[in-house]
């Protein structure tokens, strides 16, 4: 299932006023297909992603997973649908120090009523690299190893919608070019439409199409060589 942003805004309250941080956003992205996104500081990209993982209900505008418009949802079928159709990964992997990978990625399964997914976590630790150290915790495991576990525990309950903040940020340039690398293939294998926001540009070519923001506005994201 794509992902469709359809004239999104959202504001904050700002003092007296409201500050904007997304000033009409359109976006598009095909299942099996990574939109990047770039630009400065404070310029919407977080506020982009919160609102696409249905964390964020937005002023205005319209996001749809599939066909599904999740603003017009009730609260408890949109708590449905980020469990099932959104996998989210943070810059910081927030793994529970007590559980073992493998733990980490049932856990998901449990939450989503109480599903067993014991071999699919196994073949996606597998995917990410880990199938010999699905039984570590996360302090026996390095900072790029973390992120891993933190992806393929997104991607557990195969969602549609893939949404990426600035996953290698901890990370040095080799990790991390690893991870890019492995989350553009699980997005081509896996079909998950995917939101990367980066500040690596080092590998920006492999995305599908890059957009830039800048002041809460999204340019038209250009298609790159690899889409
Ligand atoms: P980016 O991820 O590009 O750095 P953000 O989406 O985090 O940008 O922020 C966009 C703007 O919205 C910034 O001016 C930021 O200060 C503001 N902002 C973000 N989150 C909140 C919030 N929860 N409450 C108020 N203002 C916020
Ligand atoms: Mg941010």
């Amino acid at each position: 299932m794509s992902l469709t942003l359809d004239t999104v805004t959202l504001t904050y309250p700002d003092g007296d006023g409201r500050l904007t941080a997304l000033d009409e956003v359109g976006l598009v992205v095909p299942a099996g297909t990574t939109t990047a996104l770039v630009g400065p500081s404070g310029s919407g990209k977080s506020s982009l992603l919160a609102v696409a993982a249905t964390l964020v209900t937005p002023d205005r505008g319209r996001i749809l997973v599939g066909g599904t418009d999740t603003v017009a949802l009730r609260p408890a079928e949109r708590a449905v649908l980020r469990r099932r159709e959104i996998g989210i990964v943070f810059q910081q992997p927030n793994l529970l120090p007590s559980l073992t990978a493998l733990e980490q990625l049932e856990l998901m399964g449990r939450l989503d009523g109480g599903r067993r997914v014991t071999g699919r976590a196994r073949d996606l630790l597998g995917a990410v690299g880990l199938g010999d150290l699905a039984h570590r915790r996360p302090h026996q495991l390095s900072g790029g190893q973390r992120q891993r576990v933190n992806i393929a525990r997104a991607l557990v309950n195969e969602p549609s919608v893939l949404l990426v903040d600035e996953p290698t940020s901890a990370l040095d340039h080799e990790r991390g070019a690893a991870v890019l690398g492995l989350l553009f293939r699980l997005t081509r294998e896996r079909g998950t439409a995917t939101v990367l926001v980066t500040h690596d540009r080092a590998r920006l070519d492999e995305a599908d199409a890059v957009g830039e923001m800048h002041d809460g506005r999204l340019a038209a994201p250009a298609a790159t060589t690899a889409g």
